[in-house]
């Protein structure tokens, strides 16, 4: 059973050098066990935080243990009545090939159908970045027909949803990514009405005329996923009333400031900014969950994948997933 482990905290941007690859026995089962063979591993973004010391939303992940991550896999033994050989799976299997579940606690397994939907979705569109998608959508921005919504990180797992979902409401959706070929199947592939690549607008001004030209009603709702300069501009031609789901700041997880140039702003437009972590909200789960995966099993939602061979590529696929060098939902492939 082939494992990565956190060996060492980074310092600002971590390195190959903080993970270590282990080989550990596959271990015997117990009564109430089941023994799962990951099939895809899950890297997401808030593994950095998890990856520091200090206080964050997400626990530290002890050193010298294996990551912790989603899994998606299939029970190749099992001494639990409530599962049998061959069932696919989705659980917290971590960074390795094979996981060992007291599978008698309630939820750290979930069978899951792989009829109409691909069992990678799993980890993403139907699965946390999909839930998360959903919630900031419809419980913090909950978009009218005729709205103008805007996300950040448009083409990942989390913001590919969230346009989608606003378009099947009827606002019109505005993307912002890095580069041209993710703007480009964030209209083309997924529906967006607009994308702007940032990397093509690096000041305020730039940023804020293509803004304009995108939201020629202004901004509504505001899905934000990076932080900085892109909320500074998305801020200026927000409407009054708008609403922000605060879900992530990717641009500062390395410990960069993220510094606000107009706070005053969100009392000037009467916004309302609501921060949430979607584990907290487990009551939307079911609701959310059947609904994205209609959406996948029908064609009306698309999603893409990112994929990287082998747990031994997990490290460098996580820094590359820090760095907007994914394209959709960054996975590694364990079989
Ligand atoms: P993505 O698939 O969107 O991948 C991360 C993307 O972030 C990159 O592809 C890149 O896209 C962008 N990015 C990386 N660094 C920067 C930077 N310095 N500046 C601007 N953009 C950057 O990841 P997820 O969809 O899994 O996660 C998206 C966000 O949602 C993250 O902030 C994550 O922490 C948050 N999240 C929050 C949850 C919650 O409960 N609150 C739950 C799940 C996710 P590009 O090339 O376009 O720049």
């Amino acid at each position: 059973n082939r494992q990565i482990q956190l060996v060492s905290r980074p310092q600002g941007e971590p390195t190959a050098d903080n993970f270590r690859l282990v080989e550990a026995a596959v271990p015997a089962l117990s009564e109430g066990q089941v023994l799962v063979r990951n099939h895809f591993l899950s890297l997401d973004p808030y593994m950095r935080g998890r990856m520091n010391d200090g206080k964050s939303y997400a626990q530290p992940q002890p050193l010298n243990e294996v990551m912790l991550g989603g899994t998606v896999g299939e029970v190749v033994e099992s001494r639990n009545e409530h599962f049998k050989v061959g069932d696919k799976v989705v659980g917290m299997g971590g960074w390795q090939e094979y996981q060992l579940v007291d599978a008698s606690q309630r939820g750290v397994l979930q069978k899951v159908d792989t009829t109409h939907v691909p069992l990678s979705a799993y980890l993403g569109a139907v699965g946390m970045p999909g839930v998360t998608a959903w919630y900031g959508l419809v419980k913090i921005i909950n978009p009218k027909a005729g709205e103008t919504v805007v996300v950040s990180a448009a083409s990942g797992a989390v913001g590919s949803v969230v346009g989608q979902l606003a378009k099947a409401r009827g606002a019109r959706a505005v993307g912002i990514a890095g580069g041209a070929d993710k703007c480009r199947y964030v209209v083309e592939e997924l529906g967006f009405d607009a994308c702007i690549d940032y990397k093509e607008h690096r000041d305020m001004k730039s940023l804020s005329a293509a803004l304009k030209a995108a939201c020629p009603d202004g901004i509504d709702g505001y899905f934000e996923n990076v932080g900085g300069i892109i909320l500074d501009a998305v801020l200026l031609r927000a409407n009054a009333f708008s609403r922000v789901a605060m879900c992530g700041m990717i641009s500062g997880y390395n410990g960069e400031p993220i510094p606000m140039a107009a706070p005053q702003l969100i009392l000037v437009n009467r916004m309302k900014v609501e921060g949430f972590i979607v584990s907290e909200h487990m009551e939307v789960w079911p609701e959310a969950l059947k609904e994205l995966g209609t959406m996948v099993a029908t064609g009306k939602l698309k999603f893409r994948e990112s994929v990287a061979e082998g747990i031994a590529a997990a490290p460098e696929a996580f820094l590359g997933l820090l760095k907007g060098k994914n394209f959709g939902k960054q996975l590694v492939k364990l079989v």
